[in-house]
Parts: C-alpha cells; structure tokens; sequence
C-alpha cells in the first residue's frame, strides 16, 4: 500500500479490505501503523464484519464498516422505510470496494 499511496496527502480516508482486521493486526505489529494511522482506517468487507466483530475487539473496535457511534458519518446514511422510520444504512457498497481492491490488485501484478 506504501507504493500505492506514497504520500500522506495521496492516502484515502477509508480502505476497504477483507480483512483489515488482520493487515491492522500486522500493520501495529510492524510499526507501519504509525505512520497510516494519521490518515487513514482500515474496514472490513460488511459480510466479514457479521461474522466477525462478536470474536474479535480489534475488528469491531476499528474495522467497522458502518460505524453508529458518529464516528464516520459519511460511512452511515438514514434513511427512511415506508412507513417513515428512519434506520441506519451503509453509506457505500463494501463488497464492490472489495471486487474493486481485488481487481486493481490483479491489475498492478500484471503491469509489474
Ligand atoms: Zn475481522
């Protein structure tokens, strides 16, 4: 990801991994997370985060892809049932980020 986003200023807010748990896990382990902390946060796929956030702290606490908190407020809509209730929904398609992330990926080991 350093070669993707060289610089502070070129890192997205937001990337969307299957497993940001463990690339945080790694990220901490290694002292990179130092340096990306300051600009970015790593989420999970939404399906992952079902299955996961119950078993692991560090994956609900920071990987949460739909945060209710106010946290991130622009990975969180309302919106409104038919019946005018309001309820929260994710703001972006994390599975498609994920198809995205993969396809890139595929991408940048063929132009290596
Ligand atoms: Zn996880």
């Amino acid at each position: 990801m350093e070669k993707i986003y060289p610089t502070e200023e070129s890192r997205p807010h937001y990337i969307c991994i299957d497993k940001a748990c463990r690339v945080l896990r790694t990220a901490i382990a290694n002292g990179s997370w130092n340096r990306w902390k300051k600009t970015t946060r790593f989420i999970v796929d939404s399906y992952h985060y079902i299955n996961h956030h119950t078993l692991d702290y560090l994956c609900c606490k920071w990987c949460n892809p739909g945060p209710l908190n106010g946290s991130a407020p622009n990975l969180v809509n309302v919106a409104y049932d038919k019946n005018n209730r309001p309820y929260f929904q994710h703001a972006f398609n994390t599975q498609a980020c994920e198809q995205l992330n993969s396809w890139l990926g595929g991408f940048e080991s063929i132009l290596k």
